[in-house]
């Protein structure tokens, strides 16, 4: 999967084209959740009796070719390349060749 957990995203198509946001999930799919986007309210019922019930807020997951990679280096929004470095496959930005950093 070339998009990780605590990568930022640009989103380049649908209601939230042009904006980014910290990814929270990755599934194997092929859909990522984007922090902050494409949120919805879900209502959860009482489970028992007397309880009130709730709602929250989820991110519905966004297809994985509907983003794109922010590089951390240049903050521009990139295709991801692969090299090695010290006998380990890294993620590149292809346009400033900086390794993609990810905070998970
Ligand atoms: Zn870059």
């Amino acid at each position: 999967m070339r998009i990780k957990k605590g990568d930022v995203v640009k989103i380049i198509t649908g209601k939230n084209r042009g904006k980014t946001g910290k990814v929270v999930g990755v599934h194997k799919e092929g859909t990522v959740s984007v922090e902050g986007m494409n949120l919805y309210k879900k209502h959860l019922r009482p489970k028992k009796e007397g309880e009130k019930g709730q709602i929250v807020e989820l991110s519905r997951p966004v297809k994985i070719s509907n983003i794109m990679l922010v590089c951390s280096g240049c903050k521009k929004q990139t295709r991801v390349g692969h090299k090695e470095e010290k006998g380990k496959k890294v993620r590149i930005c292809k346009k400033c060749k900086a390794i993609i950093r990810h905070v998970p």
